[in-house]
């Protein structure tokens, strides 16, 4: 009982201070009893037919190519949430760097997975300001130009309202969880409705799952949109000075 009140407060508290654009009331906001934190979206309207295909880590740049050429193939779009220091220069081996820059080119998004893959809620506030807008840096210099990532899915799933508040800071839109995850391809399809955010990872057992689920999703009437359209998020505007994350991190630690 006490925990419920408690629970109750404390999203009362939260409530005005989370990220500053509204989310429509159709959107992953189903509270429920164990989940303190209603700004984390889990999925978009249910009211229309469309669903966002997300792949999350992004270790094997293979799977994200196959997984973005499949899903364009079918009108659709994908959101990448890769982990950041996977995009450092440095790491990066012959046609990768070429993949991310078509991929950010295309109708398709990249978001960010954190710079290292770390449980954010066991990070100090500095490090959560860190490697969540660390991957700007790196993104940009990737591509040569400034994209605005605008959502990150935390890994493990794992965040609290002091990671939310953090992110506010650096300018995130949302911390984006998933309704559907699963790659078993008759599991996906039995929870997929519309609004669905579906959760995928560029890996072998995912890219067999995909192949049967992308056709599927198009044959049943779904648009395949990317997390921002999902949202309906005003278009990426991306500009030409890069993000530098030296210039910018004393504004964010001081905020
Ligand atoms: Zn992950």
């Amino acid at each position: 009982m006490f925990k419920r009140i408690f629970l109750c407060l404390l999203c009362l508290c939260l409530l005005p201070s989370c990220f500053a654009e509204a989310v429509p009331e159709s959107m992953g906001l189903d509270w429920q009893e164990n989940d303190p934190w209603p700004h984390a979206i889990r999925n978009g309207s249910r009211d229309e037919r469309r669903v966002a295909v997300t792949m999350d880590d992004c270790y094997e740049f293979e799977y994200v190519q196959k997984a973005w050429e499949l899903i364009t193939s079918y009108g659709g779009s994908i959101t990448f949430y890769p982990v950041g220091e996977l995009l450092k220069e440095e790491k990066l081996k012959g046609g990768d760097k070429e993949l991310w820059q078509a991929i950010a080119a295309s109708s398709s998004e990249i978001g960010t997975h954190t710079h290292h893959h770390n449980r954010m809620t066991k990070e100090t506030q500095f490090n959560q300001i860190l490697y969540s807008k660390y991957p700007q840096h790196v993104l940009d210099h990737l591509l040569g130009y400034h994209y605005p990532i605008r959502t990150l899915r935390p890994p493990f799933g794992s965040h609290d309202a002091v990671f939310q508040k953090q992110l506010e800071k650096v300018g995130y839109h949302h911390v984006i969880l998933w309704d559907v995850d699963s790659t078993d391809a008759d599991e996906v399809k039995k929870n997929v409705q519309n609004g669905s955010i579906i959760l995928f990872h560029a890996r072998k057992a995912d890219w067999n799952c995909l192949q049967k689920v992308i056709p599927w999703l198009a044959e049943q009437g779904y648009e395949m949109v990317t997390i921002s359209e999902l949202l309906n998020l005003p278009p990426l505007e991306p500009v030409d000075e890069l993000f530098d994350w030296s210039v910018r991190k004393t504004e964010y630690l001081n905020k």
